[in-house]
């Protein structure tokens, strides 16, 4: 059975492969492990193995897990907030997580920044745009990614560093492209207004070579790092 570091080898050596057809250089892609559902000996095998960006989707899970794993004392550990948040779950992120890449109103930026810790750094975060106008409904309008963005770059216990989206699944590589090459352009004319961002949060295990080719600099996967997910409700 392909263990969590042969997997993890295997992923790299995707992202490389997009990164050289791209003519991109490979260190410019971060690659973001994604945790839910497994548990924290899993995030410490891939740690093992020599990743230190973990994301997680469920904030009591994510916590759980962060703090079991402080407990152990594992170094340099980054912990990413990817799941959608909801205004009365923000005060657990803003303790514990490092990242955020699913803000997409300002209520949320401002509570996170009311609540995050003075001791830590600043929490840093993605504005995640709904790039294909997908049903799932997450996401700010692309029409609007400026003006939240701007408003979050104000915010003193926030630094925005980019934006994030999760497009429906695409029918072929093409269309998938043409996706997210949008979300590529609309990254493009926020830097372009000033905007200090350096992540483009997209592309998932089953798309992350159409999201380097279109210009992600953080690819989250998940289910081809640790395996198939299996859901305690599905169990
Ligand atoms: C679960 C999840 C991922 C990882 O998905 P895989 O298909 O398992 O790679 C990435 N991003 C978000 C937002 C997720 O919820």
């Amino acid at each position: 059975m392909a263990t969590i570091s042969d997997n993890l080898q295997r992923v790299r050596n995707r992202i490389a492969l997009a990164c050289a057809r791209a003519g991109r250089d490979p260190a410019s892609v971060q690659l973001l492990a994604v945790s839910k559902t497994f548990d924290a000996d899993a995030v410490q095998a891939a740690h093992a193995a020599g990743q230190r960006a973990f994301g997680e989707n469920y904030v009591q899970e994510g916590v759980g897990k962060i703090q079991a794993l402080r407990a152990v004392g594992l170094p340099g550990l980054v912990w990413h907030c990817i799941g959608p948040l909801q205004s009365n779950k923000t005060r657990p992120v803003a303790e514990h997580f490092d990242w955020v890449h699913t803000v997409d109103r300002l209520k949320i930026a401002q509570r996170l920044s009311e609540q995050r810790p003075a001791h830590l750094a600043p929490l840093q975060v993605c504005v995640q745009v709904n790039v294909d106008g997908g049903p799932n409904k997450s996401g700010v309008a692309p029409a609007e990614a400026l003006a939240l963005a701007q408003a979050v770059a104000a915010l003193p216990r926030l630094r925005l560093r980019g934006l994030m989206c999760i497009p429906e699944p695409a029918p072929d590589v093409a269309a998938a492209c043409a996706v997210l090459g949008r979300a590529r352009a609309l990254f493009d004319d926020l830097v372009a207004t000033g905007l200090p961002l350096d992540t483009l949060s997209m592309g998932m295990s089953d798309d992350l070579e159409a999201a380097v080719a279109s210009g992600s600099t953080m690819v989250r996967v998940g289910s081809a790092i640790f395996g198939r997910r299996v859901y305690p409700d599905a169990a």
